[in-house]
């Protein structure tokens, strides 16, 4: 048979219709509590000696159909369904570093794995250095004795700024550190990081792989050494298990993820060439145009340049103009729905850091954040148009 393209892996990925009666739809199972045959069937699976189901915070089949369908994308040999993207990130973050250990990461990336990273820091001695990770080499100038992890956003949020992934995933190799890759705007239809060489993935799957903008819920995939230590670790002590009706409709997202992605694609791409031509815009950020500082590095690693584009419109006052004028695109915040979001990222999602940080993270006042969705393109790009002025 020939080798199956992400088109059909998205739609089939996950299904065990054995196991289920023939349903096209894995079920949802919402039991908190399985019952155990007999005593030694009930130990042995308690104990994790025989695989099996117990307990709801530790797994239910429901979840299991999505772990399965996340390995089988991202190319990973294990992966944990979670409750959020940033219950994913500090699984893997707690997976893989102690206290007094040391971690190398963006400066420019999602503000919350900032401050994560920074919380750490100060709360159990887990330092970060924070580098300019458009230049590959910056992370090995940062190692330290006791660094035990690079983590990698690309593109990254908002500046869709691209690292290098097979270059760090070696550098780090060669200094027995882990490297872990945030393909939130990714998605593995357009980039697969453990093909290039990381140890782990993680995914806010509130994000593309859900689609819809209707819920909540991250994935870790990955080396079986992570993920299986991330599932009796983070997952069981600290609790982010994801609920196993939002597992299932994680798993409904990702049968049209390849759809979705494909229409992504095109319609920022062309978004974003348009929005270059047009005066009163001061910057287009977008990996997929010639501009782009890492252009080349993103044509190397990417299938296709993804959904999101940084758009820099001169002036926070201009920002705001723009989302109080937009009538078929939403302003809103998150991003990877079928429908378009614009978002001013230095009045919000980043207003967290201070004017310094923001300055060194290259975003700007009038920086807007777009998650062009699966609209007609000429619509949105008319809307926005009017909206510019
Ligand atoms: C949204 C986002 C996260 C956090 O995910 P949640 O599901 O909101 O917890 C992490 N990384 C990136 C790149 C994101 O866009």
């Amino acid at each position: 048979m020939r080798e199956k393209t992400f088109y059909t892996l998205a739609v089939h990925a996950g299904d065990d219709r054995e196991a289920n009666f023939g349903a096209l739809s894995v079920p949802i199972y919402p039991a908190s509590v399985f019952a155990f045959s007999d005593a030694d069937d009930g130990i042995a699976i308690h104990n994790y000696e025989k695989d099996g189901y117990f307990y709801g915070r530790l797994g239910n089949p429901t979840q299991t159909a999505l772990e399965r369908a996340m390995a089988e994308l991202e190319n990973g040999e294990a992966a944990l369904a979670l409750a959020s993207g940033m219950a994913a990130i500090s699984a893997a973050v707690l997976t893989i570093v102690d206290s007094g250990d040391h971690i190398v990461a963006p400066e420019s990336m999602y503000s919350t794995t900032t401050n994560f990273l920074r919380h750490i820091g100060e709360k159990f001695g887990i330092e970060t250095t924070f580098v300019d990770a458009t230049d590959a080499e910056a992370y090995a100038a940062a190692v330290r004795p006791e660094t035990k992890l690079f983590w990698i956003e690309t593109p990254s949020n908002p500046l869709v700024a691209i690292t290098d992934i097979a270059r760090v995933a070696e550098i780090a190799k060669a200094a027995g550190i882990k490297t872990v890759a945030d393909n939130t705007f990714a998605t593995p239809f357009n980039q697969r990081p453990l093909d290039l060489g990381v140890d782990a993935v993680i995914h806010s799957a509130t994000k593309y792989l859900g689609g819809h903008s209707d819920l909540t819920a991250g994935v870790l995939v990955g080396s079986a050494e992570i993920v299986e230590k991330a599932r009796h670790g983070a997952n069981k002590f600290l609790g982010g298990n994801i609920a196993p009706q939002v597992a299932w409709l994680v798993l409904r997202g990702i049968k049209t993820l390849a759809l979705r992605m494909e229409r992504h694609n095109l319609n920022a791409y062309a978004l974003a060439n348009a929005l270059t031509e047009n005066p009163k815009i001061s910057a287009v950020y977008y990996p997929g145009l010639e501009s782009h500082n890492n252009h080349e590095i993103a044509k190397r690693q990417m299938k296709g340049f993804g959904g999101m584009i940084g758009v820099d419109v001169g002036s926070a006052d201009a920002a705001k103009v723009l989302v109080n004028r937009i009538k078929v695109c939403t302003f809103a915040t998150s991003l990877g729905g079928v429908e378009t979001l614009i978002q001013p990222v230095a009045l919000m999602t980043h207003a967290t850091l201070s004017a310094d940080e923001r300055a060194k993270a290259g975003i700007s006042d009038g920086l807007l954040r777009v998650s062009v969705g699966i609209e007609d393109f000429n619509d949105i790009r008319s809307d926005i148009f009017e909206a510019i002025g």
